[in-house]
């Protein structure tokens, strides 16, 4: 996927979450297979130049034409589908495991619609804040931190998502350890201390 596009989506995400503008919100869909097809024909509208994009949304975004290209072309997606196939050749002891390939291959289309709906559905609250944002569960080691999504609207710019003990971020030190090892900068550290 291009990640310019998402980029796009997920700012306007944070500026009109739960309205009608929202790209991915679960309050416009009938059901979560809706919902993506929504994101999809808003991602496909940005892609293409056809779906208007405010400035704000672009603002200090790099643009890499080329990249963006290749990350949406049919080729890279080919590229990947064959490589997890050949990681299933070589590592899968039963046939019944291919079944676990579609899903490997959708994983990231889906993972970003699973937050999406559900964090915006169900869990529990941090912070009061004026849109449905919930922490879907207490411990996230499978949605690698991402579903402390209450405590994300409340403080975007962190990259740790965790606010009370027990909300491990498990992506937070891997962050860190890329930004030691000079691979990312972060641009601009903002860590919400462990406080509740
Ligand atoms: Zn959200
Ligand atoms: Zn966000």
């Amino acid at each position: 996927m291009s990640p310019r596009a998402y980029a796009i989506m997920h700012r306007m995400h944070h500026a009109y979450t739960d309205t009608e503008k929202d790209p991915h919100s679960p309050s416009f869909s009938s059901n979560i297979f809706k919902m993506m097809w929504r994101t999809k024909n808003i991602y496909s509208g940005i892609v293409k130049g056809t779906y208007p994009v405010e400035e704000r949304f672009i603002k200090n975004l790099p643009e890499w034409p080329l990249f963006d290209k290749w990350a949406n072309s049919i080729v890279s997606k080919g590229l990947w589908v064959t490589l997890y196939l050949a990681f299933f050749i070589v590592f899968a002891t039963s046939p019944w495991l291919y079944l676990l390939l579609p899903i490997v291959i959708l994983m990231g289309a889906f993972h970003g619609a699973l937050i999406n709906w559900f964090a915006h559905k169900y869990g529990y609250i941090n912070f009061k804040l004026k849109n449905t944002s919930h922490n879907l569960v207490f411990v996230d080691l499978l949605m690698l931190g991402e579903s402390y999504h209450n405590n994300h609207h409340k403080h975007p710019s962190s990259i740790n998502f965790g606010t009370r003990w027990h909300e491990i971020d498990p992506v937070y030190p891997i962050i860190l350890f890329l930004k030691w090892l000079r691979i990312i900068r972060v641009a601009k550290l903002q860590v919400v201390p462990v406080t509740l």
